[in-house]
Parts: structure tokens; sequence; C-alpha cells
């Protein structure tokens, strides 16, 4: 796979094909776990760049908010996941 850098994951283009393209702006930003499950499952679940959308936001480190159908602990699990697995 070519090494790709952090420039190159915000010039990707699946943006456009995201199912939460136009939704209210906080929607994909809720406060509470819970409330961040129902969006990953409602929206994200619809949404055709799902893959693209959780690569783009363990690379670039998004804290906040739900990715690629994933809430953010489940995300920071997933890193912690990855970052063992490095140092194995
Ligand atoms: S996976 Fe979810 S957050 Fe990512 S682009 Fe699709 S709808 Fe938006």
């Amino acid at each position: 796979m070519k090494h790709r850098n952090i420039i190159d994951y915000y010039q990707d283009d699946w943006w456009a094909d995201a199912a939460c393209l136009g939704t209210e702006p906080g929607m994909m930003f809720p406060m509470n776990e819970e409330q961040q499950r129902f969006v990953a499952s409602t929206v994200c679940g619809q949404c055709a760049v799902r893959a693209e959308c959780l690569e783009f936001a363990l690379v670039t480190k998004q804290e906040h908010g739900v990715w690629g159908g994933d809430t953010e602990s489940g995300r920071r699990h997933l890193l912690k996941i990855s970052k063992a697995q490095k140092q194995a």
C-alpha cells in the first residue's frame, strides 16, 4: 500500500458522498455516548463512505463527534488497540 501523509487524507473527495452532508451542523457531535450511538447507527448506518470516514478520523485523530459509524469512546478504543499492536 502506498504511504499517505496526513494532507492526502484531507484532500480526499469521499466527503461528497457522506450521508451526513447537509445535516444540521451539530447533529454529528452529540454530547453523550447514547446519542452518539444512535446517530452512528441511524445516519452512518446508511453511509456509503463509512470506511473512508473512519480511516480519516483515526488517522487525523478526530476526538469529537461521530465518525465512520463510531463514537468517541469507540475510536479511542480502536486507537488503543492499534497502538498496542504496534508496540507488540
Ligand atoms: S460515516 Fe457517518 S460521519 Fe462519516 S461521512 Fe458517513 S454519515 Fe458522515
